[in-house]
């Protein structure tokens, strides 16, 4: 019997279960799955968490669950990756591979600057990318009805990047929801020379933060947190103030990447951006957060990708070429706060546009437009994700490779 061994049981280590499972011969391959933890969590809901949105219960359910029957569920941790010998080290034993998946994610690493993790972590300064943030943050805004908060990004690339931008917006609403808007001032400080990663979606945007009355400071490279005088300031000696700091840390591949050389210097695994073959070891496939392609590290990326990879590894067991498919597919709801939000739908070369998802004119969903319907659809993502998208089911109607029906492709 041969062994394919799945690294990480989130978002897309479970999807590859669920596609493989009946599609790998089972008299040939056994299938095992490796993770650390017993919670799955939907990570998009920690954006709702810290404005009591949605629940604990909401956003977190037991892994296994989600795992089918015929793959082993392995709850370790892995040490190390030994892709010389095919070999993986957990905490208690090793296992063997003939074909390796790693899908372990990305994570935050506030003690990559200066001050970010200090004695104030928590404090004065939060995050909302890991459960226990959120859930940090969320009794932090139950009680805060004054100052500075600044919401800031240290470095890209970082999951959902859309994310911090939505978080601005939903705490403008929140606010405004308290009654204490006017006593609150809202900073968006971002590395990057505008709101959004692409240039378009940028220029469309600017008018929310304009007309939510959000302050944006652009090109902001930071270099420490100083926690005696609450500012953040960058290489460049700008300063920003502020009472309370919601940042999102510089995000990283598993340190099991450093600790085994398949890493760069984010510990992000080198990946054949079409194919998601690792680019060092032909037996090494790469998904999700973890690899180092260019395209959005988002759930909706990694579905897109299961599809492809599932192809590539069974053309890889048969002796076939692999399809260079995988086209950086994204699509990614922004909730804008009261109710709505906006759509995106994007790959590696064509940038957000304006139009109608999924079908020409009559939608129903606007493209880079604010409205009720894409909230629903924001809303509605995580019913999908705990009982379609992890069990690897198609979305109706939302295709692996970017369709360009409904958009406004010239403007
Ligand atoms: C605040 C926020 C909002 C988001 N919003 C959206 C959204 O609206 N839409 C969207 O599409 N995406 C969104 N995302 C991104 C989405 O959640 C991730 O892109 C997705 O979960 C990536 O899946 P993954 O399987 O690659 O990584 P993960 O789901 O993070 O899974 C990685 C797994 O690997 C395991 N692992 C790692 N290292 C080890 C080790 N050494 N030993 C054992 N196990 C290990 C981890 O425990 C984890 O279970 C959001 C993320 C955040 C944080």
């Amino acid at each position: 019997m041969k062994n394919l061994v799945i690294l990480g049981a989130g978002t897309s280590g479970t999807m590859m279960a669920n596609h493989l499972v009946s599609k790998l011969p089972k008299k040939e391959w056994n299938i095992h799955i490796v993770d650390q933890y017993k919670t799955h969590y939907y990570q998009p809901g920690f954006l709702f968490l810290p404005f009591d949105i949605y629940t604990e219960n909401q956003v977190k359910k037991v892994g296994e669950k989600f795992i089918p029957k015929g793959v082993n569920y392995i709850q370790q941790k892995i040490e190390k990756i030994d892709a010389e010998n095919n070999l993986v080290e957990l905490e208690n034993g090793t296992i063997t591979y003939d074909l390796l998946i790693i899908a372990t994610g990305s994570k935050i690493a506030p003690q990559e600057i200066e001050g970010m993790l200090s004695e104030e972590w928590r404090k004065s300064v939060f995050d909302f990318y890991t459960y226990e943030g959120a859930l940090a943050l969320r009794d932090k805004l139950r009680d805060f009805k004054k100052g500075k908060l600044v919401v800031h990004i240290t470095e890209m690339p970082i999951k959902c990047p859309v994310a911090p931008l939505e978080f601005a917006f939903l705490a403008d609403a929140y606010f405004q929801k308290k009654g204490v808007r006017d006593q609150v001032d809202i900073t968006y400080v971002t590395p990057l020379s505008g709101a959004f990663t692409k240039e378009f979606t940028s220029k469309t945007l600017k008018y929310l933060l304009e007309d939510k009355n959000i302050k944006l400071v652009t090109d902001f490279a930071i270099e420490r947190v100083d926690i005696e005088n609450n500012k953040i300031i960058d290489y460049a000696d700008t300063e920003v103030d502020y009472d309370l700091l919601v940042t999102v840390p510089t995000n990283m591949g598993d340190e099991v990447m450093e600790r085994s050389g398949l890493g760069d210097d984010l510990n992000f695994v080198p990946t054949h951006p079409k194919t998601l073959q690792s680019l060092a070891h032909e037996n090494i496939f790469v998904i999700g957060d973890a690899t180092n392609v260019p395209a959005s590290k988002a759930g909706s990326v990694a579905h897109f990708q299961a599809e492809t990879l599932t192809d590539n590894i069974l053309l890889y067991i048969n002796n076939k070429p692999l399809k260079e498919e995988f086209d950086g597919h994204a699509n990614c709801f922004i909730e804008t706060g009261k109710n709505k939000a906006l759509l995106i739908d994007f790959n590696y070369e064509q940038e957000p546009v304006t139009g109608t998802f999924p079908f020409a004119g009559i939608g129903p969903l606007k493209l880079l437009k604010e409205s009720v319907f894409n909230h629903w659809g924001k809303l509605a993502f995580r019913w999908i994700y705990w009982n379609v998208l992890l069990k690897g089911i198609p979305i109706p109607f939302v295709l692996r490779n970017m369709s360009t029906t409904g958009k406004n492709i010239n403007n």
